[in-house]
């Protein structure tokens, strides 16, 4: 067990994290083993709660932008030795992702970006259509035009990796609030001064704002202005089954992703243009739509017509927290002492959560930026220095 407090918060604290998904444990986490001591991590409802205990779990290194593949590549390692470092099983499995097309137009897209992903390490190989049948051997490739494979591109389960980060924070003295509601930032010349809770203030000098999809309405408390939406998005699972499939596939034609659980679950999504995007979080409803189960079995059953027999036992709904570029924002805002963001990840903080962590305590605690936090800071929307990447999927 792992101890939660639902009680009065401490009066002060060295850091404040806001948000009990994966960024804000793995922040603390590292502030922690960094060596700083009376960290506060507040979570509105319970740990994972967010995006984190909603999500697909997958996590992949074919990205066409180095910054991403950069952060996929080191939060893979850090995922081979997820469960040995947090003494807790993960349950991180590495059967690869296939990333398919069926249009010719994206065959020099994957290439290059097959390329790119070579020149930064990553064991990224083109495929024929024919030739991805020895990686799923009954999946529909008569409209394929051609795929990636990469076979250390696996899944973890996002609720084992929460509470092994929460439980390695709690052995490092972090304190752990559950069902306790940021309200308010306090601000004094600039600095960060305190934060307001339900349960109490806290006096600090350090906010690190990790609320996911709330994010937003966090930087507006210290009057900074995020350009992220909410996006909602579903998965669906199935019943168990025996192993049939390895890698996680993908399409970039028609944006849907399954994969086979550990549990023998299929798991999988697809993104849906025409749901609307949120301005308030809290308006946002989890409830399952047949519109989303319906455009799901159809786009299973056309790259794996097998699945037809097979029962769908769930659903669920989530949101991501959308950047105009669909990559995060991360570092802190001139003139503003004191606070840091860590958020924007559109469908990709899971994979990319435990090197960011990894970083952004580095440059609390030092103060020394890296060349992928100054990329994506917040005000490469100003200068208009977006570079977006190619293969936001799902
Ligand atoms: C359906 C779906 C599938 C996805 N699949 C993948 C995938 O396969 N791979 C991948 O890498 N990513 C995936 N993602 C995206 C991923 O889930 C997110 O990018 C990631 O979990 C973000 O983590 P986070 O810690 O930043 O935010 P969250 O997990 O959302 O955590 C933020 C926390 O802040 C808390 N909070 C908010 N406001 C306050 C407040 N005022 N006071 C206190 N606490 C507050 C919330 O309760 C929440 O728990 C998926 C997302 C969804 C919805």
């Amino acid at each position: 067990m792992i101890p939660l407090s639902e009680g009065q918060v401490p009066f002060s604290a060295d850091a404040v994290i806001i948000g009990g998904g994966i960024n804000g444990l793995t922040t603390a986490r590292e502030l922690a083993k960094q060596g700083l001591k009376n960290i506060v991590i507040l979570e509105k409802n319970y740990i994972g709660s967010g995006s984190t205990g909603r999500c697909g779990g997958g996590i992949r290194q074919q990205w066409t932008t180095e910054e991403n593949i950069r952060l996929a590549q080191e939060s893979v390692r850090m995922y081979e030795e997820m469960s040995a470092d947090l003494g807790y099983q993960v349950f991180f499995r590495q059967g690869g992702y296939l990333m398919v097309t069926e249009s010719e137009t994206d065959l020099p897209a994957l290439r290059q970006a097959a390329a790119l992903q070579n020149q930064c390490g990553v064991l990224t190989e083109f495929l024929q259509p024919q030739e991805c049948l020895r990686l799923v051997p009954d999946l529909d490739t008569s409209n394929l035009k051609g795929a990636t494979y990469c076979p250390k591109d696996g899944t973890a389960y996002p609720f084992a990796v929460v509470w092994g980060y929460a439980k390695a924070c709690h052995k490092l003295g972090v304190n752990i609030h559950i069902r306790t509601t940021v309200l308010d930032i306090e601000m004094d010349d600039g600095r960060i001064k305190a934060v307001v809770t339900d349960r109490g203030r806290i006096t600090t000098p350090v906010v690190v704002n990790c609320a996911g999809p709330w994010a937003r309405d966090m930087a507006a408390k210290v009057g900074v202005s995020l350009p992220n939406r909410q996006e909602r998005h579903e998965i669906m699972v199935s019943e168990s089954l025996k192993p049939f499939l390895d890698p996680m596939v993908i399409s970039l034609s028609n944006g849907i992703y399954f994969s086979q659980s550990l549990r023998g679950e299929i798991v999988g999504g697809i993104g849906d243009q025409s749901e609307p995007h949120w301005e308030n979080p809290d308006d946002f409803n989890t409830n399952s739509q047949l519109r989303f189960a319906v455009r799901f079995a159809k786009a299973l059953l056309a790259y794996y017509p097998r699945a037809a027999e097979v029962r769908m036992m769930r659903q669920w709904a989530g949101m991501y927290d959308v950047t105009p570029d669909h990559r995060p924002i991360l570092g802190s805002v001139p003139g503003l002492d004191g606070y840091f963001h860590i958020c924007g990840f559109s469908g990709h903080g899971f994979m990319l959560g435990p090197v960011t962590g990894v970083r952004m305590a580095r440059y609390i605690t030092t103060g020394r930026q890296d060349d992928i936090i100054t990329s994506l800071s917040l005000d490469r929307f100003e200068k208009g220095e977006i570079q977006a990447d190619g293969f936001v999927v799902g």
